[in-house]
């Protein structure tokens, strides 16, 4: 008995240390939180007041995440995604214009809380189109240096538009890290149709434990 007793000191300790080990470190990832996709030529319904709100949960947040990593479209003039050029979308996100810079709330509040803020360029290419930061290779070597050198456990993701980029950065991220590692934040993440594919990804993601 005396030794059993002897024991329980050193057991504690052990749960005071599993405690720490549980510990997430977390990465928060914002998808295109960019001027175009806001008040500019491809501005999503509720953009501006999600990122307002996300300005003020980053604030809110401060010392929550290790890094916090925001991608932006940089596209030349005459990127194949416009219509003039046979694309999808109005023109949007020329590198170098208004249109294409982060949204001032957002900015500020990421550069003013800890953790490095880091911004990784996507659609540079005239002839490719990037929805996901993860289909541009730089990008994505860059990304898995980040997870790897942070020791990131989560991924809080969101970011404009919801049922576009945020979900190809998310599918391919379930690919390449597995279902574990996201969480969408989906008040930050307006999306063009409403939110529905956006949702049922969420939901697929909780069925599996998250
Ligand atoms: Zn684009």
């Amino acid at each position: 008995m005396i030794k059993r007793r002897a024991l329980f000191p050193r057991r504690s300790n052990y749960f005071v240390l599993a405690n720490v080990l549980t510990i997430m470190r977390r990465m928060l990832l914002i998808v295109d939180p960019q001027y175009d996709f806001i008040t500019g030529s491809l501005a999503v319904a509720g953009a501006e007041e999600a990122m307002n709100s996300l300005a003020n949960y980053i604030t809110e947040s401060d010392g929550k995440y290790e890094v916090k990593v925001l991608t932006a479209d940089s596209h030349p003039a005459n990127h194949m995604s416009f219509v003039e050029n046979g694309g999808l979308w109005n023109a949007h996100c020329i590198e170098g214009t208004p249109g294409a810079a982060i949204w001032q709330p957002v900015m500020r509040a990421l550069i003013s809380t800890q953790g490095d803020t880091i911004l990784l360029k996507k659609g540079t290419d005239t002839a490719t189109e990037e929805y996901s930061i993860f289909k541009n290779s730089d990008a994505a070597v860059r990304i898995k240096e980040i997870i790897r050198r942070h020791g990131i456990d989560i991924i809080d993701l969101c970011g404009i538009a919801g049922d576009v980029c945020v979900l190809d950065t998310l599918n391919d991220g379930r690919r390449l890290f597995g279902d574990g590692m996201f969480n969408v934040l989906a008040d930050y993440s307006p999306s063009i149709d409403g939110g529905a594919p956006l949702q049922s990804a969420i939901n697929s993601l909780q069925e599996k434990g998250r």
